[in-house]
């Protein structure tokens, strides 16, 4: 894969587009739930996940989606404001077998809040190097999953081979129906 990306980007960037897929498609309500889906991208410190920080986990989704979508400029103004409301300080963390990659907020954080910076740290890389071209939509208007296109050109449209090959199969009966 020929990106200049760290796997640690690419990694936070799948992260936060799978959490809000996912709860848009109503798979993530509980504490459970969210501490399942940080086990799987080894986010660290959902342990003692409870109810409350699910809540508040849920309720910055909808922000991150709108940057996901917005232009260069708007994000890099959201992603300011959420360095701001939760005072990030970057440091350099090892864990979960994970090599040094940067956490925004130390791990007394409520986890909400490090979701958030997380996903604005990452979308603040792509800012710098104007690439948020990178943060895709799946192209089936019935699906719109958020995916990360890492692609050569960015010419990926689809979030799956599923909604490609339907998306090909409705327009073939279009043209032939
Ligand atoms: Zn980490
Ligand atoms: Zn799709």
């Amino acid at each position: 894969m020929p990106l200049p990306y760290p796997t640690e980007l690419i990694r936070s960037l799948e992260f936060i587009a799978d959490v809000c897929n996912r709860r848009r498609a109503g798979a993530l309500q509980t504490a459970a739930d969210l501490r399942a889906v940080c086990g799987e991208w080894r986010f660290p410190g959902a342990d003692a996940a409870t109810e409350a920080d699910a809540a508040a986990t849920w309720a910055h989704l909808p922000a991150v989606e709108t940057m996901w979508d917005a232009d260069r400029d708007t994000v890099a103004v959201a992603v300011n404001g959420i360095f701001d409301r939760t005072a990030a300080r970057p440091r350099l963390v090892q864990h979960d077998g994970l090599d040094w990659h940067l956490h925004g907020l130390p791990p007394t954080a409520p986890l909400a809040d490090a979701i958030a910076v997380d996903a604005a740290m990452a979308l603040a890389d792509l800012v710098r190097v104007d690439d948020l071209a990178r943060c895709s939509r799946c192209a089936d208007d019935r699906c719109e999953r958020m995916f990360v296109d890492l692609s050569r050109n960015r010419s990926r449209r689809f979030c799956s081979t599923t909604c490609q090959s339907r998306t090909n199969v409705a327009a073939f009966r279009r043209r032939h129906g």
